[in-house]
């Protein structure tokens, strides 16, 4: 069995293959594993540069940590309590009310129920998933850029010009690059799939810099912070115990980048708006002591009804040809979307989540 991408959703099918004694090759384009998610972490520092935490309500990631024996590792988020910055300070908002406002893909029953992580960050996950893949199962710089073939017979062209073969194979890219490798063109109605860019900076100070620091978890810009394409910011040492030494303080500012920033703009820069940022509305007063900027062009998916249609019409063609889709790409926005397709995939596959 071939899976492509060794995001979340790839480890974990691949995972769950392993599990069921089944013989599995992982190629992943990048030199690195974890896709959208990428825990940084450095003595008492958990910095993370993509995904934070997956919808409280999730079943399929706590499975998954139980396959791996990490459960004892999940945390839950300390605080829900987001502001809104009002022209007479921080005004608390309603449960809820900020993911609403931020736009946040998840049902109406989730909002304000908070997110959950772990203890080391969300690279402890995909950390224990590479850890149970060989050196002869994962092949990291190994683009695929195309898939040819018969059900039963099909073969994986790599950039670098090798070929694998499989009798399945398990496409875990985002859904504009499996539209490229589809060499037959059945996933070709996923080549404008829509998608969100988001750039994110981490910011650590001394605690004793700030005017302010209120005891929620973040709070979300004005619209007037807009026109730099500031939304919302984190407090993630009350978001999640454990994350920042004594006496500092991690803050991470989201960013929607607007016009051109995300081609044009210096990391410095992005930097330098979220400083200023804070320094507005919390009086931080000197400059961070780190910072730490990750920029992901065209990460998000968007699942509007007639792209969910899309992507299910495509992994139902897909799957006659011995071919299966699986991530937030295709299934769903996030972490438990991801996962729970994986689970959904590697079922399909004859390999069901039964924890051991
Ligand atoms: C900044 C940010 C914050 C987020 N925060 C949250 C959050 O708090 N909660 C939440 O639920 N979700 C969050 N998400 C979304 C979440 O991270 C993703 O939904 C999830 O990690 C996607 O996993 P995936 O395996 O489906 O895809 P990906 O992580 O995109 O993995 C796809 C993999 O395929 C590889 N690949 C691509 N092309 C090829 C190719 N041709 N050949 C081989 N390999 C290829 C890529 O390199 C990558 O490793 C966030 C995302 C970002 C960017």
């Amino acid at each position: 069995m071939i899976v492509i991408g060794a995001g979340l959703a790839g480890l974990a099918v691949a995972a769950r293959l392993l599990a069921a004694g089944r013989d599995v090759l992982v190629l992943e384009g990048s030199d690195r594993v974890g896709g959208q998610i990428c825990t940084f972490r450095e003595g008492a520092l958990v910095v993370e540069l993509g995904a934070e935490g997956f919808v409280a309500r999730s079943r399929a990631v706590p499975a998954l940590c139980a396959l791996l024996g990490i459960e004892g590792e999940l945390v839950d988020q300390l605080t829900t309590d987001t502001y809104a910055v009002e022209s007479s300070g921080l005004m608390l908002l309603p449960p809820g009310e900020a993911a609403r406002r931020l736009g946040f893909q998840v049902p109406v029953e989730e909002l304000g129920r908070g997110i959950r992580s772990l203890r080391l960050g969300m690279g402890q996950l995909t950390d224990a998933l590479n850890a149970r893949l060989g050196v002869d199962q994962l092949r990291l710089g190994s683009p695929v850029s195309a898939i040819r073939g018969t059900p039963g017979t099909l073969s994986v062209e790599l950039e670098a010009g090798a070929v694998e073969t499989a009798s399945s194979v398990v496409v875990a890219s985002p859904a504009r690059r499996a539209a490229a490798m589809l060499a037959n063109g059945a996933a070709a109605p996923l080549a404008d799939a829509p998608l969100m860019s988001n750039v994110s900076v981490n910011l650590l100070y001394q605690r004793g810099e700030f005017r302010d620091y209120p005891p929620g978890s973040g709070l979300i810009f004005p619209d007037r912070f807009g026109s730099v394409g500031l939304r919302a910011l984190s407090l993630v040492e009350h978001k999640f115990a454990g994350r920042v030494p004594p006496g500092q303080a991690l803050v991470r500012v989201f960013f929607r980048p607007v016009g051109d920033a995300l081609s044009t703009w210096p990391d410095e820069r992005f930097a330098t708006e979220a400083t200023l940022a804070i320094g507005h509305v919390l009086g931080a007063q000197g400059e961070p002591l780190r910072t730490w900027v990750s920029r992901w062009a065209d990460a998000l998916p968007v699942f509007s009804p007639p792209y969910r249609e899309q992507a299910g019409a495509v992994d139902r063609a897909l799957q006659a040809q011995g071919v299966h889709v699986t991530g937030s790409a295709f299934h769903g926005a996030g972490i438990d979307a991801a996962v729970s397709s994986a689970e959904i995939v590697a079922a399909r596959l004859g390999a069901p989540a039964e924890p051991r």
